[in-house]
């Protein structure tokens, strides 16, 4: 299916901080090192404690969950033969599944046509 590279790539694509910490780690850094990689090459600095709980906790939250992902897209798409749909308000492309959007019994494809991102988002507004 798909290598871990591939998955740590896209699971972190959005966040070159952890992207380069997840670098570094590879190549042996100590969180200390990796403090002053991040600040030569962000010009930031982050604390070692939020280093370490990037390592630890956040990093490999996203990538398990873009894993999820992955394993979620193929098993619907190749063993439930299931399809994609468009969300009607922000237009992104998702599968037409309970965990991208509501089950709606009154409509055709028995999904709200709205994804659950946006459905939240308005309901936060409101
Ligand atoms: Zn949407």
């Amino acid at each position: 299916m798909w290598s871990f590279d591939e998955i740590a790539e896209k699971a972190l694509a959005d966040e070159p901080i952890y992207h380069q910490i997840v670098v570094d780690k590879i190549d042996g850094m100590q969180n200390i090192e990796i403090q002053q990689d991040l600040l030569s090459k962000f010009g930031k600095t982050h604390s070692l404690e939020y280093i370490s709980s990037l390592w630890r906790k956040k990093i490999p939250n996203l990538i398990a969950s873009a894993a999820e992902d992955q394993l979620l897209d193929w098993h619907y798409l190749e063993v439930e033969k299931g399809k994609y749909k468009r969300c009607s308000r922000c237009g992104q492309i998702k599968l037409a599944h309970n965990k991208y959007f509501s089950k709606n019994k009154t409509s055709k494809d028995g999904f709200y046509s709205i994804c659950k991102c946006c459905r939240n988002s308005k309901a936060k507004k409101s």
